[in-house]
């Protein structure tokens, strides 16, 4: 996602480095690319024109900040001017005063809606919240079923409801969502998430039918779910279902695949109403907020340290990885099995290559976010079957790893005994490193125990 974006953003902005000062000419030619580059991601053409309207006006005749190159001077008003349009500040989550907070889940068939309300009730269970789930999809049993799978999967509460054989409509729903209303507050649920039923397209029915549902509930939150990949389809039946339902946000799913961007980038423009979460894959906590300035940092190839540091705080180990820095540094060294742990632990974090891409491509990370697509993920899993391989004892020493042991290792971990050469070669150096980091001083111990 981004990607293609990003690389043509940055092509513009290099193109002007060298220039003195901006001038309505070479402004000019770098506002062409920016231009084309937004086209090709399939940005909305209203959007499109504005952004660079307001960009030349704030960039032509800038006064030259001592401080800021002209590049950067345009990088920055790129920047701002990007955050403006996706809504500046991350959208809150409205909250009932007096619990049942209700959610009303809007979207067309396929959008990602069902997966999304587990993913919500997740987030929500995270924040110390109890979520209940319950599907008004009567016209659809497999949806109903789907999303009894979803709940079971997160340990969500659920309310099933008994059809009794009634007929598939407006009734029923209506029947339905009372029923899990009175139960979420029953079995002390704070929060109702409720899934409706899609379409595969616009229709009056189903327009009516979420109608019926908001003038009942009341809901706080009415989140209309979009796919990302669907791109300016995805901004109008926003826009539509925006009309007649005022919703108050939006979650962009399958921001995983390689969707141009141009969704997220109109969307609030076009509806008025904020990205509040975005999907990122098939898990239910492949789910975050959206925070607009992260997302740009991302399109403009600065990275996004603050997310990357959010996944490392809830899913890495800290205790553990404090062990491994005092290991690390002291006189004795770290052993293979630490080794080994270290790496199942940054594995966590996701792929290799989605964490160097949340790395800045500027300063001392120059160059990885393009490294990022040469990164061989089958190398970890090498290096983990080659530690497999090897006994406690070697494991923790390293030292009595000998030639015939090596052949034993290859052979079971289905490598060749130069890459177990090369790995061990690759340790000692590591750990010699290490040491050398931490005889000096400590200073450099002491901030990564973030003391
Ligand atoms: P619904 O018909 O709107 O309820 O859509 P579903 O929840 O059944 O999702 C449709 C398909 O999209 C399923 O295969 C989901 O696994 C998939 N999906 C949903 N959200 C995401 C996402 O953020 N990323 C990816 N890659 N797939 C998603």
């Amino acid at each position: 996602m981004f990607d293609t974006l990003s690389e043509k953003l940055q092509r513009a902005f290099k193109n002007l480095r060298g220039q003195g000062t901006i001038t309505e000419e070479n402004i000019g030619e770098a506002l062409r690319e920016i231009r084309v580059a937004l086209l090709e991601a399939d940005v909305n053409l209203g959007v499109v024109k504005e952004l660079i309207e307001h960009i030349r006006e704030k960039a032509v005749g800038q006064q030259v900040m001592t401080a800021l190159s002209p590049t950067e001077q345009v990088v920055k008003i790129v920047n701002d001017e990007l955050i403006a349009i996706l809504g500046k500040d991350t959208a809150r989550f409205n909250f009932a005063s007096r619990p049942p907070t209700v959610i009303l889940m809007a979207g067309l068939q396929g959008s990602g809606k069902t997966t999304t309300s587990g993913k919500l009730a997740a987030w929500l269970q995270k924040g110390g919240h109890r979520p209940m789930l319950v599907s008004v999809d009567v016209y659809r049993p497999a949806a109903r079923e789907q999303l009894k799978i979803v709940a079971g999967s997160i340990k969500a509460n659920l309310y099933e409801g008994d059809l009794k054989g009634e007929n598939p409509g407006p009734d029923l729903v209506e029947r339905l969502a009372r029923e899990a209303r009175r139960d979420a507050v029953n079995s002390g649920c704070d929060t109702l998430i409720v899934d409706t039923a899609g379409r595969l397209a616009l229709d009056d029915d189903l327009m009516k039918e979420m109608e019926r549902l908001k003038k009942l509930l009341a809901p706080q939150e009415i989140l209309f779910v979009a796919d990302a990949m669907t791109g300016q389809d995805a901004v109008n039946s926003a826009d539509a279902f925006h009309k007649r339902l005022a919703l108050t946000g939006v979650v962009l799913t399958k921001m995983d695949g390689d969707a141009r961007g141009g969704a997220a980038l109109s969307i609030r423009h076009v509806t008025g109403q904020p990205i509040k979460f975005i999907g990122t894959g098939e898990r239910p906590d492949a789910f975050e907020a959206f925070h607009p300035d992260r997302i740009v940092s991302r399109i403009l190839g600065m990275g996004d340290i603050m997310s990357l540091i959010e996944r490392a705080e809830e899913k890495l180990d800290k205790k553990k990885s404090e062990e491994f820095a005092k290991k690390a540094l002291s006189g004795d060294g770290f052993s293979l099995e630490d080794f080994r742990d270290q790496l199942r632990q940054i594995r966590k974090l996701g792929s290799l290559q989605s964490i160097m891409k949340m790395l800045p491509s500027i300063g001392p990370f120059q160059g990885i976010q393009q490294m990022a697509d040469q990164v061989d993920e089958n190398q970890f899993v090498r290096v983990e079957a080659i530690i497999n391989s090897m006994t406690k004892k070697e494991r923790n020493n390293h030292e009595i790893i000998s030639g015939s042991r090596r052949k034993r290792i290859a052979r079971g971990s289905g490598t060749s005994v130069q890459e177990v050469n090369q790995l061990l070669k690759q340790y000692v150096q590591m750990r010699k490193m290490f040491k050398t980091v931490g005889a000096g001083g400590g200073k450099l111990q002491r901030s990564l125990m973030g003391q």
